[in-house]
């Protein structure tokens, strides 16, 4: 059975219980080193899992979970709702870690979520765990209602992306040992804010290809022939001067 895509909606009390969750761990995913605070990400994917678990494949349902670990305790998790098709559309860059909270700068408690009214406080509700429980929330909505989509659906939940005091842990490691390389077949969305709202995307990047066919005549009558290249080049300037024009006015804020 297949549902419409347009339907799928945040599911809201599973996405606040989740929520809850990830920052009742946030003072064990703070990331600065040199203040002796390593983040064990391996707890936030705990709670992930949880709410995904009766629609993973090895419950009989269609979500594909893989959790890599470069360093004990500290996992990346990488989700993929497939599709019928080779392409793929992907979710990167929401981070299981958080940057460290001093409670004696807050008036409430940082590592406890506060729900007030459409206001929500804790630390890392848009940093990034509340895009990590949005994400969560998407999956578990395709794996209940499985619409039939052309491309997969991949999520890359990511540690270590607050300090970089550490390398070889998260998306620098996933990178160099080639688990993103099936991303590349697609738009990649990169999901993460500084600021405090949640966002729909903070950067990203959409592979595509253009193939130019010109026209061979002999070379008395060069004139009559049509050179690819040349097209090429004019329909790649005229494509980048549209791109350049739209950020031109993001820059603007516009
Ligand atoms: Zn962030």
């Amino acid at each position: 059975m297949s549902n419409v895509v347009s339907n799928i909606e945040l599911n809201e009390p599973r996405f606040l219980a989740l929520l809850e969750k990830l920052i009742g761990e946030s003072k064990f995913l703070q990331n600065n080193p040199a203040q002796g605070l390593i983040p064990q990400e391996d707890l936030a994917i705990k709670h992930i899992l949880d709410v995904l678990k009766p629609y993973l494949k090895e419950n009989g349902g269609v979500l594909e979970a893989e959790k890599v670990n470069f360093v004990e305790g500290r996992g990346n998790l990488i989700l993929r709702y497939p599709g019928t098709g080779s392409e793929v559309c992907s979710f990167v860059g929401s981070h299981l870690d958080v940057v460290p909270a001093d409670p004696k700068g807050w008036k409430r408690d940082p590592f406890k979520l506060m729900i007030e009214g459409d206001d929500l406080y804790g630390r890392g509700t848009t940093d990034c765990l509340g895009h990590v429980a949005v994400l969560t929330d998407l999956l578990a909505t395709l794996g209940e209602t499985k619409p039939v989509l052309k491309r997969s659906i991949v999520v890359v939940f990511i540690a270590n992306e607050e300090n970089g005091a550490f390398k070889g842990i998260g998306v620098d490691q996933l990178a160099k040992e080639g688990y993103m390389e099936q991303l590349k077949n697609g738009p990649l969305f990169w999901i993460d804010a500084a600021d405090s709202q949640p966002c729909i995307g903070t950067a990203g990047n959409a592979s595509w290809s253009l193939k130019a066919v010109g026209k061979l005549f002999h070379s008395g009558l060069p004139h009559k022939g049509i050179n690819a290249i040349e097209m090429a080049m004019d329909a790649v300037s005229y494509i980048q001067s549209k791109i350049f024009a739209h950020l031109c006015l993001v820059c603007a804020g516009t």
